[in-house]
């Protein structure tokens, strides 16, 4: 017996401390929800609160009214006189209509205030996702799950619009509630009692669907987004010609279909099992509130109730039901919307696996260290660069080179601070760059990746971008046209350097060729102000030989004062740098001037002759 009644107490204290756990995280929901309606416009918000509040009032009130009148209307015509009556109907009845006429304009207005309440929110929320994503570090753009939290962040965020509401749609109802059942009470305590009974089976089966259909939504936020990837492919103007050429269009409709058909079939049987349980458990009040105007037509027939007392109590009986499922919606929203907005705070806590940055601000010409530094991308196992050393003196040109895969562009990763190292330091001055503030850090250096990103910006917004600050600088945007040989594109278009790139929002905007939007980019790097460090990443890949050879000519002239890094596989290039960095599996295998390096014989003589050697054959043939 004793054993039974300790596991019994161990149940409920098991039960209370989940229950106590789940009030708990609902409550920081909502108080989070709240702050965010509040946040977005405190003007609107304290304007729907009004409207809420006016409204739970009006039913009852009417309610009150209602049953006035129809006691009136039967006392008059049994025995009273027909002129006082019909005065005190017209009265009662300019009350009613007055109540529902100042309560409809009220409620226009609450939807109007609702609608722009809702965009404010929906874009205080979409600026948040953003703001965190710019904080988080390069790595997350790396991982797929990175793209599967943000698609569900974003699904996640529309709810908590919904959330703040929610918690005042739990006051009016509470509200209702409190008026209404005291009410019914009085008539039989029974009748409330039974009304909120038949509700539980309702609650139980929303509950539980709520938390299976939002765990069926994450898991398919992959599959979304691979839908989603689809369709762009059809619909993308980067994959325009390859969708034509290669007639790739039905495969990716066939791809996306398949992807639909399963995620429509999950979808549909959740949804109609939902549905069914949904339509059994409403019979139940039904029923319920069949018996109970059952029970009041009984009363009215044995003269304990008036025939006003008829509608009066129905419509209270209406009002609790209303109440109940104001409730029951409010109480499953709010079970579904915990679930997704403590997932979404937990998305706003994400960090920057970078370490935190200190507050040095390093000095304008630096003096770059590489110092025993090994590097594993986050998320692999594998060395990409293993136990590298190498110094840089200020105004140095080197030229990394080495076979694809080799480590250079991480090389270029670690400098910028776009990952943190693993193992070792890198150094500039003489100091950890993880002492550095970023951003100070970050504006030493201009930079040309590989994959450089073209905007469908004017081509003046194109070149400023990297120093945004300066666009109205038209002395330094014409000098950064000229050192890129963007000047000599520009006299093609109408619009020179207002011209707008790329068709994708104006009909006459220029479309460009690779090697041109290559030559913007060059553009964008050297436009940036005060960056005494100039990163090339294979600049000139793209660019016809007569650009490429006048670009390798002026070479020095154009990174004069500052530091340049320059990854290039047309090894013919490199010979103007002072210093050549040879690149072996994450690793320095040969290291001097060009001249030096020939004179050695070692992997870049090979690997020089093996170009100069196919120049020299083809030119011969
Ligand atoms: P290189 O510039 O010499 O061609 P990289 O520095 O780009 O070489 O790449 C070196 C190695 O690191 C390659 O094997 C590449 O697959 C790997 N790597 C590059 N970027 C990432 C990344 N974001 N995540 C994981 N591995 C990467």
């Amino acid at each position: 017996m004793e054993r039974k009644n300790g596991a019994a107490t161990s149940m409920f204290a098991m039960y209370t401390g989940k229950f106590i756990k789940k009030a708990l995280s609902v409550t920081k929901c909502l108080v989070f929800s709240i702050s965010v309606s509040w946040k977005a416009s405190r003007k609107h918000f304290l304007l729907r609160v009004a409207f809420e509040a006016l409204g739970t009032a009006v039913p009852v009130a009417v309610a009150f009214l209602g049953r006035d009148v129809i006691n009136l209307l039967v006392d008059t015509v049994q025995k009273g006189s027909i002129n006082e009556g019909m005065y005190r109907f017209m009265q009662l009845l300019t009350i009613i209509l007055l109540v529902q006429f100042f309560n409809s304009v009220f409620q226009r207005f609450n939807n109007i205030c609702a609608d722009i309440h809702k965009d404010k929110v929906s874009n205080f929320l979409n600026m948040q996702v953003l703001k965190k994503i710019s904080e988080l570090d390069i790595s997350f753009f790396d991982s797929p799950k990175f793209y599967d939290e943000i698609t569900n962040a974003r699904r996640d965020s529309q709810f908590l619009q919904s959330l703040a509401w929610i918690s005042i749609n739990i006051i009016s109802a509470a509200m209702q509630l409190f008026v209404a059942i005291p009410i019914l009470w009085r008539l039989h305590w029974v009748l409330p009692l039974v009304l909120i009974v038949s509700r539980v089976p309702a609650i139980l089966v929303e509950k539980n669907y709520t938390r299976y259909t939002y765990a069926w939504t994450r898991e398919r936020a992959p599959v979304e987004r691979k839908m989603a990837y689809l369709q762009g492919i059809a619909m993308g103007r980067a994959y325009a010609k390859d969708v034509k050429l290669f007639g790739i269009f039905n495969e990716m409709l066939d791809r996306y279909t398949v992807l639909w058909n399963q995620w429509f079939n999950e979808r549909k049987s959740i949804l109609l099992q939902r549905g069914k349980w949904a339509a059994l458990c409403s019979a139940l009040p039904q029923a319920v509130t069949a018996a109970i105007t059952f029970f009041i037509g009984v009363q009215i027939l044995y003269r304990r109730l008036t025939i006003g007392d008829y509608s009066f109590y129905t419509g209270i009986s209406g009002q609790i039901s209303n109440g109940l499922n104001s409730l029951i919606t409010a109480i499953t929203n709010i079970y579904d919307s915990e679930l997704r907005i403590t997932n979404y705070m937990k998305f706003l806590e994400w960090k920057s696996n970078l370490a935190e940055g200190g507050t040095l601000l390093p000095s304008a010409h630096p003096e770059i260290e590489f110092k025993d530094v090994s590097f594993i991308y986050p998320g692999t196992e594998r060395y990409v660069l293993k136990n590298l050393s190498f110094h840089i003196r200020p105004g140095e040109k080197i030229a990394l080179v080495g076979v694809n895969g080799s480590g250079k562009s991480t090389i270029v990763k670690l400098m910028l601070r776009f990952y943190d190292v693993t193992e070792g330091q890198v150094l500039v001055n003489g100091v950890d760059i993880r002492e550095y503030d970023l951003n100070g850090l970050r504006k030493l250096f201009t930079a040309v990746f590989q994959d450089y990103a073209n905007y469908a910006f004017t081509v003046r917004e194109n070149v400023t971008l990297s120093d945004f600050e300066s666009e109205k600088d038209e002395v330094r945007v014409r000098e950064a046209c000229s050192m890129s040989g963007v000047d000599r594109i520009l006299p093609k278009w109408k619009k020179g350097l207002d011209s707008f790139l790329t068709k994708q929002f104006e009909e006459d905007g220029e479309e460009l060729s690779g090697g041109e939007w290559q030559k913007i980019a060059i553009a964008r790097a050297f436009f940036r102000k005060n960056s005494s460090v100039i990163i090339l990443d294979e600049p000139t890949s793209a660019l016809d030989p007569e650009s490429e050879h006048s670009m390798f000519l002026r070479f020095s002239e154009l990174c004069e004062g500052r530091t340049a890094f320059f990854i290039s596989h047309k090894l013919s290039s490199v010979t103007m740098a002072d210093r050549i960095l040879v690149l072996e599996g994450g690793r320095i295998v040969e290291e001097g001037s060009y001249a030096a390096l020939m004179d050695k014989g070692g992997k870049f003589a090979y690997l020089f002759n093996l170009q100069a050697e196919k120049y020299i054959r083809k030119g011969s043939a």
